[in-house]
């Protein structure tokens, strides 16, 4: 009962090693003779004893680290040739036991890498291990793709920008369906391809941003879906539009700091002369997150920052402005919101700002898209957020070798299933 063993495991016996402060754990399946494929489950001769005895991570009784010890016979499977035997008490291929995998797996998904490995006293590249047997045992109860209907189609990158993952998610259980590794048509067709054709009928919506090789194969392999713009890509533009304008401004005051004299070390002098292109420039540089954030987050500080920006360059100003129009469209939806986007675009269109004019045509060139998702209000909070969160998940997966692990960690805390925490009843 200590060790959590289950009524298919016999202990013969358990040594304590004082100095270690460790419990080791001998143990052998209740019936020896009738050996399973390790990977398969099915009934299958015995091969030869493989190395010998092995030892798996048991949870810790109190501060005192446990170890099961046993026989890794091997057996012979019609499927899968020479492999290990299955045991009771933990995964194939696992070198902790299945209590303790998944008290790690259920962590992922609540607390910091650092607090896992510490706690669990276990290197962190081991979580992807085990995280990618904990997912692998759902995903072969679960069918994920299962009555899929309006579905959210992202790219996110890993690594620095390096490398992407192709993620879809259930705009209606708000839950990551599927994740692979790249961004192009041929990974999204391995989705489509696992959702086959007869699922691929019953999609109703599919929102995206407007990557071309998304577009090419949801009208190949849905082309009934009605086609949505996802509103967070689209808002995001106009940031990156806001942006470029910020910069050009940062520009300017830095070329006219360079025609200011220069200021030797320490502290000027009372009677130097005032540098206001330099100010300039160093104010404009931290504006950044005022003009970023959503005005209901500002700070008081970044609302004063806001106003100095009106007052001294009213293009800029603009340029924020025209962002934040386009954030309203979104948010009001529905013919309010069609209604406002065409008051916005006449609005960019005449305002003057490059980026923006610019932003203008491309919206336009998406209208149709990006009316269906202002008709079908799929919710943009759904995808922002999944965003986030994948993006801190990559930030912990750092460490884990393949994107396969970093993609079942993904499926772990954002796909809607989760192992039970051992001894407690399924809630
Ligand atoms: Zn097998």
């Amino acid at each position: 009962m200590l060790l959590g063993l289950c009524d298919r495991t016999v202990l013969e016996h358990v040594d304590i090693d004082e100095d270690a402060e460790t419990v080791v754990a001998h143990v052998r399946p209740k019936r020896p003779k009738k050996r399973r494929c390790g990977r398969c489950g099915r009934l299958s001769p015995h091969e030869d004893n493989g190395d010998g005895r092995r030892r798996w991570r048991g949870l810790d009784l109190g501060t005192v680290q446990v170890w099961l010890e046993a026989d890794a016979p091997r057996v012979r499977c019609r499927d899968h040739g020479r492999v290990v035997a299955a045991v009771p008490w933990a995964r194939h291929g696992a070198r902790q036991t299945r209590a303790f995998e998944d008290t790690a797996g259920w962590l992922v998904t609540q607390c910091s890498k650092t607090a896992v490995s510490g706690l669990l006293r276990i290197a962190w590249r081991t979580v992807g291990g085990i995280v990618t047997r904990v997912v692998g045992e759902i995903d072969a109860r679960v069918d994920r793709l299962d009555g899929l209907r309006r579905i959210g189609i992202d790219e996110i990158s890993y690594k620095r920008g390096h490398k992407y993952l192709t993620v879809v998610v259930d705009h209606d259980t708000g839950r990551l369906v599927w994740a692979a590794a790249g961004r192009d048509e041929k990974t999204l067709r391995g989705f489509f391809d696992a959702l086959g054709e007869q699922r691929c009928a019953q999609i109703t919506h599919v929102s995206a941003d407007a990557a071309d090789w998304i577009a090419t194969v949801v009208a190949e392999r849905c082309g009934n879906a009605v086609r949505c713009a996802d509103p967070f890509h689209i808002v995001k533009w106009a940031t990156e539009a806001l942006d470029e304008v910020r910069r050009q401004a940062w520009n300017d005051a830095r070329a006219r700091a360079r025609r200011e004299p220069v200021r030797g070390r320490g502290r000027p002098r009372s009677d130097a002369p005032p540098r206001p292109g330099h100010e300039r420039a160093r104010a404009l540089k931290h504006a950044r997150y005022a003009l970023w954030k959503n005005p209901e987050d500002l700070t008081q500080r970044q609302h004063a920052k806001l106003e100095w920006i009106a007052k001294t360059d009213p293009r800029l100003h603009r340029a924020y402005l025209l962002k934040e129009g386009l954030r309203h469209v979104f948010k009001v939806k529905g013919e309010a919101g069609k209604e406002a986007l065409d008051r916005w675009l006449s609005w960019a269109q005449r305002c003057r700002i490059p980026a923006f004019v610019e932003l203008q045509r491309r919206i336009r060139r998406h209208r149709e898209a990006i009316d269906a998702a202002l008709e079908h209000g799929l919710s943009q909070g759904l995808i922002e957020s999944t965003n986030t969160k994948l993006r801190v998940l990559t930030r912990m997966a750092f460490g884990f070798r393949s994107p396969d692990a970093l993609i079942a960690l993904g499926m772990l805390a954002l796909g809607g299933y989760r192992p039970s925490l051992p001894g407690r009843t399924a809630a």
